[in-house]
């Protein structure tokens, strides 16, 4: 089935059109002919986790958000992991994180023996701001971890000017944001470290798959040796790594997947801006901003109901399912007070705009699958629910 998002690009996939799910992989023949080659070529991994395929991946990744360095692991949540790691971030240190995320952004810091401490978003973008993170830092942060929620990214400039004032490392969770810009420059181009996912249902996959992006030769090199145990040279460690390398099969796919993100993005965007023009009209939503000099990646399209409508956003819900729309909340639960965090973070200020946010949005897909009918189906479906 070509379903023509790119007339170069044959989408030949098997999917059936049942629901339309908040987000679904685009795989075509391209990606199957890769995978193909790698299995055939007998170089399935590396011990350093640098095969070829892996190092053109990563070369390219870094050309695409204009990095000097990429370096490939298994997945986002170890490209986190490893970000933290090389960071020195250990027991005892602090890292601020918003509340308003994936439990993957705090988890890492756990995983460390750090407390993640928890800061609250812009009610307008969702995000952390310079002021939200500044109000969590104590003398015991090391490290700031900002979430570009949405595939949107967080007001950049002003965190990277408190991350240098404090001595702080600035970490991004890039996880949704492929391919966002922040005033003219990439995301992974602009913070220390910058964190990819490719979860089969980011936009961009390797089934499974993450990169973190760098300036720093220090950070790369000690990047490249966290991902393979820590090891300096074969069996002789000098840091505490893991087994993080991406495998030859996955970079297959990466490296025609990153070829086709441009094309996947410019539908995203359409998709969302078709959404806009209808949702901005209805009066009961709050349609998703994209402020001046940020370029949105559109991973999911989130609204938030208005007024008196905003008790109802569970309801909304079921009723959008009951058309088969999958309409999906992230995030349902702040992390501060899951009873996991509850009991391993320090953080106990409220977090009003976080809280907030759980109650009252829900999102919408707009991913590159969409044809017009369904994109109409999901807005019409919309307007009879808030009608
Ligand atoms: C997906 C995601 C992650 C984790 O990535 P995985 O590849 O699933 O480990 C981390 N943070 C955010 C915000 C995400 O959306």
């Amino acid at each position: 089935m070509n379903i023509g998002v790119d007339s170069e690009i044959n989408y030949e996939t098997v999917l059936v059109r049942d629901i339309i799910r908040i987000n679904q992989p685009l795989i075509g023949r391209e990606e199957i002919d890769a995978v193909t080659e790698v299995l055939k070529s007998g170089i399935l991994t590396e011990k350093s986790g640098m095969g070829p395929r892996v190092l053109d991946f990563e070369k390219e990744f870094a050309r695409y958000v204009d990095a000097k360095h990429a370096v490939a692991l298994t997945s986002g949540t170890a490209a986190l992991h490893a970000a933290l790691l090389v960071a020195g971030i250990k027991q005892g240190d602090e890292v601020v994180v918003p509340s308003f995320t994936f439990h993957s952004t705090a988890e890492v810091v756990l995983l460390c023996g750090a407390q993640p401490v928890f800061a609250d978003i812009d009610p307008e973008t969702y995000t952390v701001t310079a002021d939200t993170i500044e109000s969590a830092i104590t003398r015991n942060t090391k490290a700031i971890m900002p979430v570009h929620l949405y595939g949107l990214p967080a007001d950049l400039d002003p965190v990277r000017k408190l991350a240098r004032e404090r001595g702080l490392t600035l970490i991004e969770d890039a996880a949704q944001a492929h391919g966002a810009e922040y005033n003219g420059s990439k995301i992974g181009s602009i913070g220390d470290m910058t964190c990819f996912s490719f979860y089969a249902g980011k936009n961009m996959t390797t089934g499974e798959g993450g990169m973190v992006t760098t300036n720093d030769d220090d950070y790369s090199d000690k990047l490249r040796m966290v991902r393979s145990h820590g090891e300096q040279r074969p069996y002789w460690p000098t840091t505490v790594g893991n087994n993080y390398r991406m495998n030859e099969i996955l970079a297959a796919i990466g490296l025609v997947q990153l070829r086709k993100l441009p094309s996947f993005l410019e539908r995203r965007k359409k998709n969302a801006q078709f959404l806009s023009e209808r949702c901005g009209m209805l009066g009961k939503v709050i349609p998703p901003k994209e402020p001046k000099g940020r370029k949105h990646a559109w991973y999911v399209y989130t609204l938030r109901l208005r007024g008196a409508n905003a008790g109802k956003r569970n309801k909304v819900i079921e009723k959008l399912r009951s058309k088969n729309i999958e309409a999906t909340v992230y995030y349902e639960s702040p992390l501060h007070m899951l009873p996991l965090y509850r009991e391993l973070s320090t953080t106990r200020r409220p977090l009003p705009e976080t809280e907030k946010a759980c109650r009252q949005v829900f999102s919408l897909p707009v991913h590159p699958r969409l044809d017009e009918g369904e994109l109409e189906h999901i807005f019409e479906t919309l307007k009879r629910v808030l009608t």
